[in-house]
């Protein structure tokens, strides 16, 4: 809670330590599966299939559901083929050769020449193009040519369906902060909220690591007023009122629990 100037210093140095390593050139990239964190699809391969590396991914009630880049890249391609083919698709040029394509959506969330990273909203389950049902088509290319799927470096199954679970643009930090109570030993309730049950106290000072922030009780703390609450541990919840984390609101980088 409640940024302040000493946190903008913290926040340059996290930066400047993300960025760091540099991916080696024409080096394969990183593809994550083309849905939002945690969620779950069906991905079938079938070797009739055009081109026969391409998966077809589903899952229930899935018309309208956002697709994201595998990898960060530039979308190089947003065409509408109409009643064929792909119908409505986006490709991303990875650089060193590689390039994904995302077809039968049902609309555009991106633009040519726009860079996008991880979880990034390319566009919507459809079916468009020669599709007799919704789904996403999803190919990865090499130097143009179609090439089996990896996720995570992990090839997909062919031949087959499996399902497979994104971890694409899921925030993997831990955030830190310091209780700030002027004094008082902080409760810890076991939910995020006043109504849960007390399982201990921090004391004023005390430095603690957010395992992941979520919205419970309104409360009025040292930080103003906050409905945020901060997961210090398995059961343990304190409010973000009385912490201060460098930052109004959520933190960068930290999940919702
Ligand atoms: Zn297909």
């Amino acid at each position: 809670m409640r940024k302040r100037w000493i946190s903008l210093l913290a926040a340059g140095l996290l930066i400047g330590g993300v960025l760091t390593p540099a991916s080696p050139a024409l080096a394969a990239p990183t593809f994550k599966v083309p849905f939002p964190c945690n969620q779950s699809w069906s991905g079938q391969t079938r070797s009739d299939h055009s081109p026969a590396y391409a998966v077809d991914f589903n899952r229930t009630d899935d018309l309208g559901d956002p697709v994201v880049a595998s990898a960060p890249g530039t979308v190089d391609r947003v065409t509408d083929l109409g009643g064929t083919s792909y119908g409505k698709y986006v490709r991303i040029n990875h650089g060193g050769g590689y390039s994904t394509y995302y077809a039968h959506l049902n609309g555009f969330n991106v633009s040519v020449g726009q860079t996008v990273g991880y979880g990034k909203v390319l566009g919507w389950v459809g079916s468009t193009g020669g599709s007799t049902g919704p789904h996403l088509h999803y190919e990865q290319r090499l130097n143009g040519s179609d090439i089996q799927v990896r996720f995570n470096g992990t090839l997909g199954l062919y031949w087959g369906t499996k399902t497979y679970t994104s971890d694409n643009g899921c925030s993997s930090g831990s955030g830190n902060g310091t209780v700030d109570t002027s004094g008082t030993p902080l409760t810890v309730r076991s939910g995020p909220g006043t109504g849960y049950s007390s399982v201990g106290t921090v004391a004023d000072g005390t430095r603690v690591t957010i395992a992941c922030q979520t919205t419970g009780t309104t409360v009025t703390g040292t930080y103003g007023t906050s409905s945020i609450w901060d997961r210090i541990g398995s059961g343990r919840y304190i409010s973000d009122a009385y912490v201060y984390t460098g930052y109004d609101g959520y933190i960068p980088g930290v999940p919702r629990c």
